[in-house]
């Protein structure tokens, strides 16, 4: 990214001159407060939203028609975002049934998947039979299916108890080291950043936030 700024249509600056270079295995955590545009960075990054100016380049040989990074970005939300109506295969074979493969073929890819994250057991599964952290770990093995170059993460595990988010962030890493896959990993904590990344970029909360979202107090003469 070069000189990105973002400024939504209600006229609230989210990121104002980002810049950022994203080397091929590198595990990064964006840390930083609430509102400070972490976000908004990643979805840049994604494809999933334009910059008010500057660029963002992407070293891929599958950029499409729109000029965005197909199949080359793996995204995990904060929320599991699994269809109810599907088993954890079928969630998992989603990516790849969008791209025209058959669950038949993608039986291989979408297991391996699922064995790496401990759930080949539970491919017949159903989302509401499992536990926040098993949703999530179905989640991981979705973006991952298309074996993206690029694997994005915002705040995964933030509404995930202490220890089940230990475990994941254990699990990740092992699978960051398996794979290679480029990880950025958006965080508030200073304790996952530092426990996960291999660089941390710290961002700041966006100029004026923290004089106009919270008054400071004058001093009582
Ligand atoms: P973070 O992920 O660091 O919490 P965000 O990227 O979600 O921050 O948001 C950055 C700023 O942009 C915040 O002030 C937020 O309220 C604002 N923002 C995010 N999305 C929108 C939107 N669609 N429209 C207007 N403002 C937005």
């Amino acid at each position: 990214m070069r000189d990105v700024n973002k400024v939504f249509s209600n006229g609230t600056l989210a990121l104002k001159g980002m810049s950022l270079d994203v080397h091929a295995g590198e595990f990064i955590s964006l840390l930083g407060p609430s509102g400070c545009g972490k976000s908004t960075a990643l979805r840049i990054i994604a494809g999933l939203g334009a910059p008010s100016s500057g660029t963002v380049a992407w070293p891929s040989s599958r950029i499409n028609s729109k000029g965005l990074p197909e199949g080359d970005v793996g995204f995990v939300f904060q929320e599991p975002t699994l269809m109810p109506w599907s088993t954890v295969f079928g969630n998992v074979h989603l990516p790849l049934k969008l791209a025209g493969v058959s669950k038949a073929d993608a039986a291989d890819r979408v297991m391996e998947q699922l064995r790496g994250v401990g759930l080949a057991d539970f491919a017949h599964a159903y989302p509401r039979e499992l536990s926040g952290g098993m949703k999530m770990r179905v989640s991981i093995a979705r973006a991952l299916v298309t074996q993206p170059k690029l694997l994005l993460m915002d705040e995964p595990f933030a509404a995930l108890d202490e220890i089940t988010r230990q475990k994941l962030n254990d699990d990740v890493l092992a699978l960051w080291h398996r794979t290679r896959v480029t990880v950025i990993f958006v965080t508030h904590s200073v304790f996952e950043s530092a426990y996960l990344s291999s660089r941390i970029v710290v961002m700041r909360a966006r100029p004026g936030q923290v004089y106009t979202d919270l008054p400071i107090s004058q001093p009582e003469q």
